[in-house]
């Protein structure tokens, strides 16, 4: 498996040790990746709160995720991500954990892959995906990348900093693959 990813990503799998198991990592010098979304519901929200107990605030930013008894009731958090965002900075509010599953659209035979972010401004931009997801209304040929933005702040001072970014395509179809594989 390890080696037709590496093929697929130009790039050579490396034996590691992690937490006592000898894993392979294949380490791809590349900011984007072509792949496929089966639907918007791959690509889940969460906010999430640790504090010295566990897992103290678990919600989708509008109602509770768990513990069960509370799932489904309103969770509190402001409804802007901006608010959210101040409140997280002060320990006092979840940060968000977005997750995408998604085959590798070189080799999907392989099974899915599992992206997680803790970007706000990934997070920002889930709804947005989703809907371009649905509209698709099948499986969709996407790019996964990592941008990187810089400007100059209003002090002068240069910022940069790296965002996830999904771009949906079109529909994925097996003449796609196919092509991706010729
Ligand atoms: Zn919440």
């Amino acid at each position: 498996m390890a080696e037709s990813i590496a093929s697929t990503l130009g790039a050579e799998p490396q034996r590691r040790s992690a937490n006592g198991s000898e894993q392979l990592e294949v380490v791809a010098e590349k900011a984007s990746l072509r792949v496929v979304i089966e639907n918007p519901g791959r690509l889940t929200a969460q906010m999430k709160l640790w504090d010295s107990r566990g897992l103290a605030h678990h919600c989708d930013g509008r109602v509770f995720l768990s513990p069960e008894a509370d799932a489904g009731h309103p969770c509190g958090c402001p409804p802007g991500m901006t608010e959210r965002r101040a409140r997280a900075r002060h320990g006092q509010g979840p940060q968000p954990v977005t997750t995408l599953l998604f085959r590798l659209a070189g080799c999907p035979g392989l099974g899915s892959f599992r992206f997680r972010s803790s970007s706000w401004r990934f997070a920002e931009t889930v709804e947005g995906i989703r809907t371009q997801l649905a509209s698709v209304s099948a499986p969709a040929l996407c790019d996964l990348a990592i941008r990187t933005v810089e400007f100059t702040a209003q002090n002068g001072r240069q910022v940069s900093y790296h965002k996830p970014v999904v771009k949906v395509l079109g529909p994925w179809a097996p003449s796609t693959a196919m092509a991706l594989a010729a």
